[in-house]
């Protein structure tokens, strides 16, 4: 009993434990893993290491094409694909990505000329 009054006390007068989210939000650590956000489209040679080196097969290189497509929703952001990159043209973010709403939101398709519509919901050069 005298130890629940004293945390009682301690609790009033002690600062918040928890933060107002998502009115304030916490800085992801440094080196954290968030999502890896796309690849720089003119350092790439598409050689395909990425790809082959992903273990959740999330990546597809297409040269012929020259095309370079994550599929972030299959991503377990490993990092092999960004260490394994000749050209460090991965680019990996340390913010987690935000909820959405259907798997194919989270498919990022880059490419040197145009892709076909139905091939991306987003397309970035
Ligand atoms: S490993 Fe790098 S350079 Fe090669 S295809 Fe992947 S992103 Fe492009
Ligand atoms: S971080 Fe890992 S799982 Fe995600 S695309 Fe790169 S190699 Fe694949």
């Amino acid at each position: 009993m005298l130890k629940m009054v004293e945390n009682v006390f301690k609790n009033l007068v002690s600062k918040p434990a928890t933060r107002m989210y998502p009115f304030e939000k916490r800085e992801p650590f440094k080196d954290s893993r968030g999502q890896i956000e796309g690849c720089e489209i003119d350092k790439c040679i598409f050689c395909g290491i990425c790809q082959r080196k992903c273990p959740a097969n999330a990546i597809v290189v297409n040269k012929a094409e020259k095309s370079w497509e994550i599929n972030q929703f299959k991503c377990v952001i490993c990092n092999a694909c960004v260490e394994a990159c000749p050209k460090k043209c991965i680019v990996a973010s340390a913010a987690h990505k935000t909820a959405v709403s259907t798997k194919e939101n989270l498919k990022v398709v880059q490419a040197e000329k145009p892709v076909q519509a139905e091939d991306a919901s987003k397309v970035t050069a």
